[in-house]
């Protein structure tokens, strides 16, 4: 595989560019080696500067759900840039993407946009504090939601790839609210329940993404909703992975839970930065200028993002493609547990709808902790096997594959095959 003009802008790069990204989790760090560069995208595809051809599985970190330059994004993005890029006033768009959003997930009435996961999940967290009159919030231990202070403790994501278990920076005042429990362990939430009467609320990815793909039991996830409404607690559900992922609307209606918060990101703004948060009229009401909990943005609902938004939201709802990505998912999944097999390689499969991630380990995986004990340095040779072969995953055990709607037959195969000389190589 030729990389001659990757290496050429890796070098170049670092110059200006902090470790030549703008987000750590694009670096190569973990799996050595450099980092690919892109030049274009088409549909399933992805090409990198020197011309390679990828079947994207990354699809800029879940956005692209139905694939790169679908037509209709693509005409609703033209149109509005010719139209105007932004006002600082509202516009009737915003109305109708807040709309499409609050009819797919019924404990939402109102919805605000922002430009990011991590922005939705910060304003969650003020608006969870503000409602309850409490401080405390807990976290899961593996679960990344963005880079704000108070989350950024045990978090997944770039920080559990790079083995960091905090960051530089945060004072431990801004933590010191901030308490963790065991995902899939539900007495690890009680007990801070039974310890703490200040507990603003309890955050969870739905769907666990950023740990690789840990699935909630069904006891934990039920047994989460009902001991947080008891004790008067917000669960605050991080959908900004999940959501429009698995199915049109969020996780949690699949898993019989509704959240008191829902955040949003990724798919909501088609691959323009768009996040959201969004909960029941009385919790909205605090949000100003309605109420007292304080939360504004310049390009907040900005018109281009939400033109791609909406004509995402439209073509997906339009395609419904929900069984495909389980049909699709599943035959993966068989993929690498047979190459697996085939090479007496111990892995473990973890899916839920278009998120899948094998983990190199013989146990299940159901946590953070068991999650790190994988063997990364084969996922390493797994993933340089994958890369040329053609398809394009996460420089990271620790972060989910995607599926787009667009996955065609040959792409099917195209990946099977590379799963196959990928795991050989992983021997
Ligand atoms: N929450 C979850 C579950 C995420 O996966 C991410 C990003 N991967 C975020 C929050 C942060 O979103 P952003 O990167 O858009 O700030």
């Amino acid at each position: 595989m030729n990389n001659t003009k990757s290496k050429e802008l890796y070098k170049a790069g670092q110059k200006h560019l902090v470790g030549a990204v703008n987000s750590p989790v694009r670096a190569f760090n973990s799996v050595g080696g450099n980092p690919l560069f892109m030049g274009k995208a088409h549909r399933s595809k992805i090409y990198d500067v020197d011309g390679n051809e990828y079947i994207d599985l990354v699809l800029s970190y879940g956005p692209m759900i139905i694939g790169h330059g679908n037509d209709k994004v693509i005409e609703a993005v033209q149109k509005q840039v010719c139209t105007g890029f932004t006002f600082g006033a509202s516009t009737e768009n915003e109305i109708k993407l807040a709309e499409i959003v609050c009819n797919a997930f019924p404990g939402m009435d109102k919805v605000r946009f922002v430009n990011s996961g991590t922005e939705a999940i910060l304003s969650a967290i003020r608006l969870a504090r503000a409602y309850t009159g409490k401080n405390h919030i807990v976290k899961f231990a593996g679960c990344y939601h963005g880079h704000s202070d108070a989350l950024l403790v045990a978090a997944g994501s770039g920080l559990a790839t790079l083995s960091i278990p905090g960051s530089a920076g945060v004072p431990k005042e801004a933590v010191q609210n901030t308490l963790i429990a065991e995902y899939n362990n539900i007495d690890s939430v009680k007990k801070h329940i039974a310890e703490c009467d200040d507990i603003a609320a309890v955050f969870i990815e739905p769907i666990a993404g950023n740990m690789g793909v840990v699935l909630p039991s069904d006891s934990f996830i039920k047994e989460l909703r009902k001991i947080t409404s008891a004790a008067g607690i917000l669960l605050v559900v991080d959908e900004v992975m999940t959501g429009f992922r698995s199915k049109f609307g969020g996780a949690q209606e699949l898993l019989g839970i509704e959240a008191d918060i829902t955040c949003l990101g990724k798919v909501v703004g088609g691959g323009f930065p768009v996040g959201a948060y969004g909960a029941r009229e009385e919790i909205m009401q605090m949000v100003s200028p309605l109420g007292a909990m304080y939360q504004a943005g310049t390009l907040s609902g900005n018109p281009v993002a939400m033109a791609a938004g909406i004509s995402t939201l439209e073509e997906l709802k339009a395609q419904n493609p929900y069984d495909k990505f389980n049909a699709q998912a599943e035959i993966i999944e068989k993929a690498l547990l047979a190459a697996a097999t085939e090479n007496g390689i111990e892995l473990t499969v973890n899916r839920f709808g278009s998120m899948i991630n094998p983990f190199f380990s013989a146990k299940k995986i159901t946590n953070f902790t068991e999650a790190q004990e994988c063997d990364t340095a084969r996922f390493t040779k797994f993933f340089w096997g994958l890369i040329e072969n053609g398809v394009y995953i996460p420089p990271s055990q620790f972060e989910a594959w995607f599926l787009c709607s667009v996955l065609s037959d040959e792409d099917m195969n195209k990946i099977i095959n590379a799963i196959n000389a990928a795991m050989k190589l992983a021997k």
